[in-house]
């Protein structure tokens, strides 16, 4: 067995244990961060392999960017992004013809209201009791949603979600937001490859053991892992976690939320320029799947999906989930479309063993569970990560920040000069 001392462990390198290590550095504070995977980034991950030019196959855009420290920090690395928020849903077709303009405008405009009525929430039901089911653009409102938070309207506290600061401004990272936290963990010191699977107190010390007989010894430990990786009980924690944490966990569900992207011959469009459209999935209960085509000029066509569609697409396999946006596609903008498609690829993140899903909503009813997880889990041990973050959960800027904000309240257990906070300090890059 390896055994390492250090100060403080970081279980992840995603955006909260980069933000973690990005404080730590910053206070002088010796950690180490153990990453399971072979790549830092957890949900941050941009593709460029599959087709020879980036996509992003977790998260893509900056939100709330006027108030994201990941803007700041894009912007002292010179790391594209769009700079002007854009319409997300500039047309829409119905599966058999497009929108009208009349159509198009009524459709924005009960979305634009079922999402003020989820901001003015001030009961902890599900969204899907507030939302008006029955107009005629109940289900897109439903796909809006499920895109947003992963989860189906019915399991989603509407309260739970009206906390999320929204500033509306919302911006399209050109150069993929994995890259920019890639660079931005470039030096910090991770072990890859090293899947941590318990975690114990002794001696007034934490243990930290991985599966690769690597041990690290600290005075405290930051765990960034996805809710469901918690509960999955691939790390066991000694003493157990309690009964409050356990509950918590249980109250906050991950989701499904994939991308299907379809790399293109050329441009057959003619946009020339990102293009984002809503485009129905066909069938009866006709889904709408939101399509960002030629994003920044590149041959390329991204489909988000989320929710229960996510689910059962991801469950079908690759090839059933590739089918289905063609099938979109091809209705919307001709069946010759499908012809232009060069190579394929789809996420699965609910199966990756180290994610387990989409990103964090609440449970109706269960409002206060993400409070929980911000206090330490038990003397030493403290909990990041996007579903811990009070205002802007779900999100790699939240995650980020809660990763900063453990990282302080480490460093002051260990007797650390408390500094502080600064979300936008990078160290000199090489
Ligand atoms: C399809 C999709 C689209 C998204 N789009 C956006 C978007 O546009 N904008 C936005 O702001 N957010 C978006 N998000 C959400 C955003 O990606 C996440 O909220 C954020 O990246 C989560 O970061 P994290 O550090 O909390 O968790 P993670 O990224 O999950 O990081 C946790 C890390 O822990 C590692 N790990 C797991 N188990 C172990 C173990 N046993 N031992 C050691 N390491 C372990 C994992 O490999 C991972 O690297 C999207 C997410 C998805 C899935």
């Amino acid at each position: 067995m390896i055994i390492k001392e250090e100060d403080v462990v970081i279980v992840g390198a995603g955006a909260a244990g980069i933000g973690a290590a990005l404080a730590l550095s910053r206070l002088g504070v010796p950690y180490l961060i153990l990453e399971a995977n072979h790549r830092v980034g957890g949900r941050a991950f941009t593709d460029v392999d599959t087709f020879g030019r980036p996509w992003d196959r977790g998260c893509h855009w900056f939100y709330s960017a006027d108030v994201n420290p990941l803007r700041t920090l894009a912007d002292r690395l010179d790391h594209p992004y769009e700079k002007e928020t854009s319409e997300w849903m500039s047309a829409i077709h119905l599966g058999d013809r497009w929108a009208s303009d009349a159509e198009l405008a009524s459709a924005r405009s009960f979305v634009a209201d079922g999402f003020a009525r989820i901001a003015a929430a001030d009961e902890d039901v599900a969204i899907a009791d507030i939302l008006d089911q029955d107009g005629e653009w109940a289900r897109l409102m439903r796909d809006r949603v499920t895109q947003f938070r992963a989860n189906e309207p019915e399991n989603i506290s509407a309260l739970g979600y009206s906390r999320y600061e929204d500033t509306n401004v919302s911006l399209a990272v050109s150069g993929g937001v994995g890259a920019l936290f890639e660079h931005m963990a470039r030096g910090l010191p991770v072990r890859t490859g090293c899947e941590v699977n318990r975690i114990g107190i002794r001696d007034g010390r934490v243990e930290v053991e991985g599966r690769d007989d690597t041990m690290v010894v600290a005075g405290a430990a930051i765990i960034t892992v996805s809710t469901e990786v918690l509960r999955s009980g691939m790390i066991e924690f000694d003493p157990s976690l309690s009964d409050d944490v356990t509950t918590a966990l249980d109250s906050i569900n991950l989701g499904y939320a994939e991308k299907i992207a379809l790399s293109l011959k050329s441009d057959p469009f003619g946009f020339s320029e990102t293009t984002r459209v809503s485009l129905s999935g066909g069938g009866d209960d006709a889904r709408h799947i939101q399509f960002e085509i030629i994003p920044n000029g590149r041959p390329l066509a991204v489909a988000h999906i989320g929710g229960d569609l996510a689910r059962d697409l991801a469950e079908a396999g690759e090839a059933q989930m590739i089918d289905y946006v063609l099938s979109a596609l091809g209705s919307a903008y001709g069946s010759s479309i499908p012809s232009m498609v060069v190579d394929t690829a789809a996420t699965s993140w609910s199966t990756d063993p180290y994610v387990r899903g989409g990103y964090s909503a609440v449970s109706p009813g269960k409002v206060g569970a993400r409070a929980v997880l911000r206090e330490p889990a038990s003397e030493r041990i403290y909990f990041a990560g996007e579903a811990t973050s009070a205002k802007y959960f779900s999100t790699c800027h939240g995650a980020y920040l809660s990763g900063l904000d453990a990282a302080h309240r480490a460093a002051e257990l260990l007797g650390h000069w408390p500094a502080e906070q600064d979300p936008t300090w990078l160290p000199v890059f090489g």
